[in-house]
């Protein structure tokens, strides 16, 4: 669908000169009457044959006026609804920074032990409890046990 209207603004503007040119030049009714003028008798379909001929232009002009709008309002909505998604999109990554500034924040407000007080091992970057046995590196905490 998107395909089909991603250029109907100048496929409609291109449709529209070329019917009008061959409107107002009577250069496709020159072309196709003879045609009938040949093979049919004078008679009412001739007549409707005839008008239909004259006005075919004026009918592709109005086809291809609709084709245009049609296709502007749909590529209008089509560009909303991508907007939108970049912007839940957008809005997603900023709670994901905003989250990940928060636990930095949280990490920061504590002093850590850099040897694990139960096992000894080597504090890793980052954690707030020991990897190795689970204990918590927090140095407050573990006072607060002591008590
Ligand atoms: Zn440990």
């Amino acid at each position: 669908m998107k395909r089909f209207f991603k250029y109907s603004h100048i496929i409609g503007i291109i449709g529209i000169v070329v019917n009008l040119i061959l409107f107002m030049t009577n250069r496709y009714y020159e072309l196709v009457i003879p045609f009938f003028e040949n093979t049919m008798e004078d008679g009412y379909l001739f007549t409707f044959i005839d008008y239909l001929t004259y006005l075919t232009p004026m009918i592709f002009m109005v086809l291809f006026l609709a084709y245009l709008i049609a296709g502007r309002i749909y590529m209008r909505n089509h560009n909303l609804k991508v907007e939108e998604q970049e912007t839940v999109k957008l809005v997603e990554k900023n709670n994901e920074i905003q989250k990940s500034l928060d636990e930095k924040a949280e990490f920061l407000k504590h002093k850590y032990y850099t040897n694990c007080p139960n096992c000894g091992a080597a504090r890793q970057e980052n954690r707030n409890v020991c990897v190795f046995c689970g204990a918590s590196l927090i140095i407050g905490n573990n006072k607060d046990k002591k008590e």
